[in-house]
């Protein structure tokens, strides 16, 4: 029996594509890596390289359970309801929300678009009567749409400009002395540097996803067609900011994002002011967008945490633990946020006050 031919390295391929057609872009280099990143394993979990809300605990696909049947109760349950979301890893935050949302008249059909074979298996387990889909076009087109993306806007590819001395330039991966290096780009960029940041001084990194931008775009004009409404989880900020966010994610350390293409996540952080501007531009409404901790803790984290401690006392110490990762400060409660997006008719989302717009 001959074994299969192991998958050439995507460092090899680089290097070669480098070396005949010349330096590629960033852009190019992230979401080919990421893409073979994905496609051949589980990255979640401790045995893996990164750990997601989710995965922490069931509270938080809980609450998004709970939230999305809310708000759908409220613009006055409109069938057929489709739960959509976008990356689903193995399907975790899914199957705790399709639970949760049951237990409130909620019981949507249920549209998982993964690119990841690995993944779609786990996915299978965890959600069963599920639909697979390789990108939104394929998910049916009448009834609302409740749609959420957990950590997935942050593994699109971004594209980075940087401002040297003559002016703004595409930042490019080159293959030199056996390593890849980060270099600028030949070609002015600077039309595609938005007015405020003309006069940056020289050294100063911006980063724009066209990537991430199509999604929400596309999502907006899903709910403002079906109605509907969408939930982005992220780490990212809320007003614009310079310098490069990209980071490589390996067996829960960061390493350095020019070495191993394709066997480290790639993420970068998610321009939400960005996400908004774009979510408006096609029709739908801004929900608002605040802090992690701030959002658990309005939909009632510190209720439910209660109420599972108390049905189950031996755990109360793991479970406020979780908690504190989800809410925390210094974890995951600041640095990510909760978007909301509805249909220009639908009502506001609980957890999004007035003033997170
Ligand atoms: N939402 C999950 C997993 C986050 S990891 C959780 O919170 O645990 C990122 C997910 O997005 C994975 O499921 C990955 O396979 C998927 N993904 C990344 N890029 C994608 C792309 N371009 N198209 C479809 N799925 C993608």
């Amino acid at each position: 029996m001959t074994m299969p031919k192991a998958e050439e390295p995507l460092a090899a391929i680089f290097a070669r594509l480098i070396a005949q057609t010349g330096p590629i872009s960033l852009m190019h280099y992230m979401a080919e890596a990421n893409a073979r990143y994905y496609a051949s394993r589980d990255p979640l979990g401790s045995g893996g390289d990164f750990i997601t809300a989710p995965e922490i605990s069931q509270m938080f696909g809980e609450l998004i359970g709970l939230w999305l049947a809310d708000i759908w109760t409220r613009a006055g349950r409109q069938a057929p309801a489709h739960y959509v979301e976008l990356g689903p890893g193995r399907g975790t935050l899914a199957r705790d929300a399709l639970r949760a949302a049951r237990r409130y008249g909620l019981d949507p059909q249920v549209h998982l678009v993964e690119g990841s074979p690995a993944l779609r298996a786990l996915q299978h387990d965890a959600v069963p009567g599920a639909t697979w889909h390789h990108d939104l076009s394929s998910v049916p087109q009448r009834g609302p749409v409740l749609l959420v993306a957990n950590e997935f806007l942050d593994a699109l590819p971004v594209r980075q400009l940087v401002r040297i001395e003559p002016g703004w330039r595409e930042c490019l991966v080159d293959w030199r002395d056996d390593a890849f290096v980060p270099i600028a780009g030949p070609k002015p960029m600077d039309a595609a540097v938005p007015e405020s940041y003309r006069h940056e001084p020289v050294g100063t990194v911006i980063e724009t996803s066209p990537a991430m931008a199509t999604v929400v775009y596309e999502v907006a004009a899903r709910i403002a067609e079906q109605g509907g409404a969408a939930l982005f989880v992220d780490y990212g900020h809320d007003a614009p900011r310079t310098g490069s966010t990209l980071q490589a994610v390996r067996a829960h350390r960061k390493v350095d994002p020019m070495t191993a293409p394709g066997e480290a996540d790639l993420t970068c952080h998610v321009d939400f002011a960005a996400m908004a501007a774009a979510a408006q531009a096609r029709g739908a409404r801004w929900l608002g967008t605040v802090t992690q901790g701030a959002w658990l803790r309005a939909l009632g984290i510190e209720a439910r945490a209660a109420s599972l401690a108390a049905a189950s006392p031996a755990h109360a110490g793991k479970i406020a633990g979780q908690m504190a990762r989800l809410v925390g400060e210094d974890q995951m409660g600041t640095l990510f946020k909760v978007m909301g997006l509805a249909a220009p008719d639908w009502p506001d989302g609980a957890g999004f006050p007035a003033s997170a717009r």
